[in-house]
């Protein structure tokens, strides 16, 4: 851990008879002699008691839209502030945050500090409604989230957390009290894939996910990491369609994702539009009733019809939605059949959708972007701390039509995704001159820490760069 952080006591721990700290939040449980660190790298024994090293460590926060986080029934479209932790309980083969989750490749120089207050004044200030604990595993940041997580509930904001749910009953049951969305990454249902590639266990998992389906007043929804060679030869989209709809009902979304080859799982190919495809059929066929495909920028693969009478109800490109058919109840405006789509109407404010700018705006610094066939989105990152607020063109490329976002008060980023298949690429543009990058995406909920020299920067209003 880097020797300038400062670590405090931490939750869930207790003494053995050995005299070792013993951890209690995941089912890892690690026994600590003074001076170790957990499998995580964030938390340590500290004079014989257990210390978390990682409370309101970041990535810059990301705005972001509520499908990034493979949530579909709930307030689509809506913008959400993400924010990402250090470490991870797991250290799967094919992680696809590895350079935050695996502390050991931790750069140091990409990490922020936060307050709680810090993380709800960004969601207010900036008009999100949700905050999502995402990109790397939100389990190891217990006492941050829950920290945050309560005063932002109390300031009528949702908190979504997304996770692969290795953690111990007794801090899982704090964080329902407080989490208003869950959405959950069961990797396989396999044991040995679990063992193998996660070095994690499938058991505690399953526990985890039927203790929380037990509160029916939390939304959640299912996704499977589709890893080229490892998990799709259907098998495992079987069984994970069958023990949904065992344990937790038909009508619990279950995604299947896209992977890109990543850390020490980079000789497989992504994941190709028709095996996602051919297993999202399966889990319908088993008995799922809302099943999706993500990580993929292709028109009508990804949408909600009514079930009653067939009526388009949201259409999806990418992470863009557009709410159709369904009324402010969220009731078929065909039919009037109550959907599972929650609040479709609730967030005016969406990441990227707001055609009109109120006021003149005068493009001081631009980029071009070009869509190719592994990026389809940017992080557009301010860098340096700003009290005003910036706006942003986005200008969508060829049919030039405009957009206008706004960040508040903060260095962080915001998510510019492709939202049509004509769509070849953006031109971005600041009505300041503080320092912007724009940073290629691989997929959703990945959160890349470099940038790479795909984007070309222009002084003037010129044409397309070659990329
Ligand atoms: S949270 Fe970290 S220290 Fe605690 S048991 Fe899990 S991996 Fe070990």
């Amino acid at each position: 851990m880097n020797p300038m952080t400062k670590s405090r006591i931490a939750s869930h721990w207790g003494v053995n008879a050995e005299g070792e700290v013993e951890c209690a939040l995941c089912p890892r449980n690690c026994r600590l002699k003074p001076g170790q660190f957990g499998f995580c790298g964030v938390r340590g024994n500290v004079n014989n008691e257990q210390h978390t090293f990682n409370y309101g460590c970041a990535v810059p926060v990301t705005f972001e839209a509520i499908e990034t986080e493979a949530v579909y029934h709930f307030r689509p479209g809506a913008k959400t502030l993400c924010v990402g932790n250090i470490g991870c309980m797991l250290e799967c083969d094919f992680c696809q945050n590895w350079e935050t989750s695996q502390v050991k490749y931790l750069d140091w120089r990409n990490i922020k500090h936060y307050m709680p207050e810090d993380i709800v004044e960004l969601a207010v200030l900036n008009d999100a409604g949700i905050i999502s604990w995402t990109y790397d595993d939100p389990v190891v940041w217990h006492e941050f989230v829950l920290d945050t997580a309560r005063l932002a509930s109390k300031m009528g904001i949702k908190n979504l957390y997304k996770s692969s749910l290795y953690i111990e009953i007794q801090p899982l049951k704090e964080l329902i009290e407080v989490i208003d969305i869950f959405s959950i990454s069961l990797k396989s249902m396999s044991s040995a894939f679990y063992r193998r590639y996660t070095k994690g266990r499938l058991a505690p998992v399953l526990d985890a996910i039927k203790e929380l389906a037990r509160h029916r007043d939390r939304h959640i929804e299912l996704s499977q990491l589709v890893v080229t060679g490892l998990n799709d030869d259907g098998t495992d989209a079987r069984n994970t369609a069958n023990w949904v709809i065992r344990n937790l009902g038909s009508q619990i979304p279950l995604h299947f994702v896209g992977f890109h080859p990543a850390y020490k799982y980079t000789q497989a190919k992504r994941t190709s539009l028709d095996k996602l495809l051919e297993l999202k059929n399966i889990a319908v066929t088993e008995g799922i009733e809302y099943s999706y495909i993500g990580n993929v920028y292709e028109k009508d693969v990804s949408d909600s019809y009514c079930k009653s009478c067939g009526n388009k109800l949201v259409e999806r490109f990418g992470l863009s939605s557009n709410v159709l058919g369904l009324d402010q109840k969220g009731q078929c405006l065909k039919c009037g059949k109550k959907s599972p789509v929650i609040e479709p109407f609730h967030s005016l404010d969406s990441v990227s959708n707001d055609t009109k700018e109120t006021g003149f705006f005068k493009p001081v610094q631009d980029f071009f972007f070009k869509w190719n066939d592994k990026v389809n989105g940017v992080h557009i990152a301010s860098e340096e701390s700003h009290s005003e607020s910036i706006k942003i063109q986005v200008q969508r490329l060829p049919d030039n039509q405009l957009e206008y976002l706004k960040l508040n008060r903060c260095p962080g980023r915001i998510i510019v995704t492709k939202r049509a298949e004509n769509e070849v690429g953006v031109k971005i543009s600041m009505d300041t001159k503080k320092k912007f990058s724009i940073i290629p995406l691989l997929d959703r909920a990945h959160f890349p820490v470099r940038q790479e020299p795909e984007a070309v920067k222009s002084n003037g209003m010129g044409g397309m760069g070659t990329g």
